[in-house]
């Protein structure tokens, strides 16, 4: 059983972009640039942002955070991103969600210029990405198909079973992985309201649970010999850490792991490389300048 070791890819990754980079400051070009926007104190939010302006350094990229109280307007937050998007010296720009309740995500989403939407979220690149044409494919999905790729691992006509349709995991991966030119493999979807769940991901070569339930694969969901990807991220309690929680996936790795041929660990297997792929959409975004 091979464990896919996100952390390590996603080092590796890094490296090979700051070397990229460093060879277009050589030919002198500007380095890439990343803006973040975070609205509020959000706890989650706060550690995603400050993990990304470091991801940037250790690519050699620029980075700016722009940050904003809680009661920023719609409107103000607009005009925010109409500015980034005007700003010639930034090359992508992502605004951390969760935004506060009166402010409408999807219109903020959808006021991005797709060119800098290094998140992948505008519908035009969502759009692109479902009918095979160049475009920032979100991050997560984008760095389990990584993972995949790096550890060798077949996708091509392979029974791929996803759990979960989130409009940031579950879909985008769903389309990467049917795709001729990515995946190629038969995928199916499973939600809240699919039936004879546990028999589907039975069937599953290589199965990515997305749902964040914590330990919800348990070994009888998995065929032997599967390829499991664990997405899901929950804190948990636990009164042995000193922080009294520790971070849960939606599978249950203990008995699931010897099950398999692969497995991602959480942490330390999709995590990492939702960051990492974030930094090469942004480099993307700087070739493409
Ligand atoms: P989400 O928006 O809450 O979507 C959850 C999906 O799971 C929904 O489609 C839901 O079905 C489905 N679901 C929930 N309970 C289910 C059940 N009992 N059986 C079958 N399907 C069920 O979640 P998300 O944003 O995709 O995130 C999922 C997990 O991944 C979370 O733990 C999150 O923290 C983690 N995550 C990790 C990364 C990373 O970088 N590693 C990135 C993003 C998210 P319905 O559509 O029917 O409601």
């Amino acid at each position: 059983m091979t464990i896919i070791d996100g952390k390590a890819t996603a080092a590796t990754i890094k490296a090979e972009i700051k070397a990229e980079v460093e060879a277009m400051v050589a030919r002198g070009e500007r380095r890439p640039h990343l803006a973040a926007v975070l609205v509020g104190h959000d706890g989650g939010s706060e550690t995603y942002v400050k993990n990304k302006v470091l991801a940037c350094e250790a690519c050699g990229f620029q980075s700016t955070l722009l940050r904003y109280e809680s009661d920023i307007t719609e409107q103000q937050l607009l005009d925010v991103v109409a500015q980034l998007n005007a700003d010639a010296t930034v090359d992508g720009f992502i605004v951390q969600l969760p935004l506060p309740s009166h402010i409408d995500e999807q219109k903020v989403t959808e006021a991005i210029d797709p060119r800098k939407d290094v998140d992948g979220f505008h519908p035009v690149n969502v759009g692109r990405l479902a009918i095979g044409l160049p475009c920032y494919i979100s991050a997560t999905p984008k760095g389990i198909l990584t993972l995949l790729q790096r550890y060798n691992i077949e996708t091509r006509g392979k029974k791929v079973v996803i759990l979960g349709r989130s409009n940031i995991v579950g879909k985008p991966m769903a389309q990467l992985m049917m795709q001729k030119q990515y995946g190629d493999a038969t995928v199916t979807v499973l939600h809240s309201h699919s039936q004879k769940l546990q028999e589907e991901c039975r069937q599953a070569d290589i199965l990515i649970a997305a749902i964040g339930r914590p330990a919800f694969v348990t070994a009888d969901m998995v065929k032997p010999g599967a390829v499991v990807i664990d997405v899901g991220i929950t804190r948990v309690p636990d009164a042995s850490r000193k922080s009294g929680f520790r971070l849960q996936g939606d599978v249950d790795y203990e008995a699931v792991a010897p099950l398999c041929s692969a497995i991602t660990p959480v942490p330390g297997g999709v995590g990492p490389m939702t960051i990492c792929m974030l930094m090469q959409n942004t480099l993307q975004a700087a070739r493409q300048r």
